[in-house]
């Protein structure tokens, strides 16, 4: 039996009538009515309704400031700017991780540092971490992978000790708690992103969150070219038209539109969340007892937004590798995926000088995993149709037979 499906239509149209995607947005008419009352409007971009939705981010993850920006990495790469992270500094970061966790500390002429992960929660061991202070030390850059929280009171930790600045790569985890707190007031800087496989979408976008008042600023010239027109801070002024360039910036902003569509996907966001909750519970319960595969990490005190459903398989138990088992999952037109390659594997990292064997753990779990499909949009069926291919396929590979 082949698992022949239609993707479930409650906003916007399925891209393919009969393949899964992993990820894909949630689009309603209010959010569509949003953005085309900006665009009949005076401002498409650097209006008031960034500003609208960076204090409606800020508010809803508890952090005192939010400064939008183009995308996730572009506020990644600001917060490496404020932290003041330059040539000779070294960060540590997570190998198991998209390549903007890394690239950001490049930007800016850093050498990233990876820190292994715990086999259970796929997050950067806080032990991994102290081993790998140097003199040259200057931040740390947890990733909340697959939407659970690093161990964020274990790495401030080690931040203070050696007098660290940390920027969490929460670009999975916006909605997630850590003992109970929101993640994006924890860290000293925490990043966002709005891509559309995550939890709320702006087309591209991201956003940097902070209680800090010196970052908050730094990250608003950052975004803009390094530029200043508050006259108390220029250093001339020659009228009224002056601004002043004061520091090396770019043009990161996001637009009105995009922000339009971000306010009016934050009201639907815990809907989302807890969607994406109860699927993922749905799941549980239909692989618990298959012994080929292991589920996701339930971990005390952690809340997961649950950006992505992974399964992790025990290959002694299975006569294929992750590559046929992952082939034969598409053939089913399930959109399954990897997440991620590890960082230093790509052509680039090795030319720097990276090489396999750094993270053993990261490399193992790597040869694991499978990203199963998982966003608000699905529908039951689509869930039922996913679990039917990975038990079908998994049967077929089992050496118990
Ligand atoms: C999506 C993502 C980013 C980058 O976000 P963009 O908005 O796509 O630039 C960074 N880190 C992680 C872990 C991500 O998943």
């Amino acid at each position: 039996m082949s698992t022949k499906r239609k993707l479930a239509i409650h906003g916007g149209k399925p891209v393919r009538e009969n393949y899964l995607q992993y990820g894909r947005q949630w689009l309603d008419e209010k959010d569509i009515q949003a953005v085309a009352d900006v665009m009949r409007g005076d401002y498409l971009t650097t209006g008031p309704t960034i500003a609208t939705f960076e204090r409606e981010t800020a508010k809803y993850v508890g952090a005192r400031h939010a400064v939008a920006f183009a995308n996730g990495t572009a506020a990644l790469h600001g917060a490496c700017f404020a932290a003041g992270i330059g040539e000779k500094d070294e960060v540590i970061t997570s190998p198991l991780t998209f390549a903007a966790s890394a690239n950001c500390i490049l930007y800016q002429g850093g050498t990233p540092v990876f820190a292994d992960i715990n086999v259970q929660t796929y997050n950067i061991e806080p032990h991994a971490v102290d081993a790998l202070i140097t003199e040259k030390t200057k931040a740390i850059i947890p990733v909340d992978f697959s939407g659970l929280p690093a161990d964020i009171d274990a790495i401030k930790k080690i931040a203070q000790k050696y007098n660290l600045i940390v920027i969490e790569d929460a670009a999975h985890a916006l909605g997630a708690t850590y003992k109970g707190k929101k993640v994006g007031s924890l860290a000293d800087m925490t990043m966002f992103s709005f891509h559309p496989v995550k939890h709320i979408t702006t087309g591209e976008g991201g956003v940097i969150t902070t209680n800090n008042e010196g970052y908050y600023h730094t990250l608003l010239q950052f975004r803009n070219h390094g530029i200043i027109k508050d006259a108390n801070k220029l250093i001339n002024n020659h009228g009224l038209w002056y601004y002043e360039m004061q520091s090396l910036g770019y043009n990161y902003r996001i637009t009105d539109i995009q922000a339009a569509l971000g306010i009016s996907q934050l009201i639907k966001l815990s809907h989302f969340i807890k969607i994406r909750q109860d699927y993922a519970e749905y799941y549980n319960s239909a692989f618990r007892d298959i012994e080929e595969i292991t589920c996701p990490a339930e971990t005390l005190n952690l809340f997961s937004s649950r950006h992505l459903y992974i399964i992790r398989l025990n290959l002694e138990k299975l006569t294929a590798g992750r590559k046929e088992i992952f082939h034969a999952l598409v053939k089913e037109n399930i959109g399954v995926n990897v997440h991620y390659i590890p960082v230093y594997y790509h052509p680039y990292y090795q030319k720097l000088g990276y090489s396999k064997g750094l993270c053993p753990n990261a490399e193992k779990v790597y040869e694991e995993i499978i990203t199963l499909p998982l966003f608000p949009a699905m529908s039951r069926q689509d869930l039922d149709d996913v679990i039917c291919a990975v038990k079908k396929v998994v049967s077929h590979y089992c050496k118990k037979r």
